[in-house]
């Protein structure tokens, strides 16, 4: 029998060629599994890129995301998602005005709707508020319409109570999928990743860790990701990172960085 097809050759007829060689004949034993491997190879490939566009914050897969500013300066720019969040958003405002540095925020709908008046106070004191969607929901899995309306719902909800239109996103965790900037572009919003986060979120990190991890990771053109609130606990302790801020303030400060405005790297 022929052996060009998908048996596999007999045991003898294995590799020709000088001993060590690499060359095989067609139809050789090599051949057969590399024509077996090559579409697994293939698809773990394309699982692979899948998961890049959506687990990787900054990917440009799923549509462009800012995921840093210039790295020929050292500027850096402070965000704080999940909120807004009394306990922690309002002694924020009072550090970043006491040291005149800008945040963005990006707010989730349902607690724009529990707490608008500390929504309306971001805006306020000038910070860019962004949509993080209405119950902080992975998007990954859900479809176009439903993904339109985590982002419709509290874009309606931010206008409501700071009479301000956000005009940047930031995904839930950074998950994404092909859904998700074409309901971001019907609202012309520039998608925003991260450069690093510092598990602040974490109850076991206490404020002076905080400080320490932002310190050791900041690097030029850096958007640094901080929490003011819990995705979903309306009322989550955030006051370890609001602790943690002026000593953030005052280490970037001492080693040369400047606090700018998110805004500033939207097209
Ligand atoms: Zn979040």
């Amino acid at each position: 029998m022929k052996n060009g097809g998908s048996n596999p050759p007999a045991p003898g007829n294995r590799c020709a060629g000088p001993p060590g060689g690499l060359s095989c004949r067609p139809g050789g034993f090599v051949f057969y599994y590399a024509r077996m491997l090559l579409p697994l190879a293939a698809t773990a490939a394309a699982l692979g890129a899948w998961a890049y566009g959506t687990y990787e914050p900054n990917s440009p897969l799923f549509g462009r995301a800012i995921g840093r500013g210039s790295r020929a300066k050292r500027v850096a720019y402070l965000t704080f998602d999940d909120g807004p969040n009394p306990g922690a958003t309002e002694p924020i405002l009072e550090t970043l005005a006491a040291h005149r540095v800008p945040a963005a925020f990006f707010m989730v709908g349902e607690h724009v709707r529990r707490f608008p008046a500390v929504a309306r106070r971001v805006a306020a004191e000038g910070h860019e508020i962004g949509n993080h969607t209405l119950r902080h929901r992975k998007l990954h899995f859900l479809g176009p319409s439903r993904i339109r309306e985590e982002l419709e719902r509290t874009h309606e909800l931010i206008v409501d109570a700071t009479a301000r239109d956000p005009r940047s996103f930031r995904a839930p965790h950074g998950y994404r999928n092909p859904f998700v900037a074409p309901a971001a572009r019907r609202l012309a919003y520039t998608v925003f990743g991260w450069t690093f986060g510092v598990w602040d979120s974490d109850p076991r990190v206490g404020a002076e860790e905080i400080r320490a991890r932002v310190r050791r990771k900041l690097k030029p053109g850096a958007i640094v990701l901080l929490h003011d609130g819990d995705g979903y606990d309306p009322t989550g302790d955030r006051r370890r990172t609001a602790a943690a801020l002026a000593g953030i303030i005052e280490d970037a400060r001492a080693a040369g960085y400047e606090f700018r405005p998110l805004g500033e790297l939207m097209p």
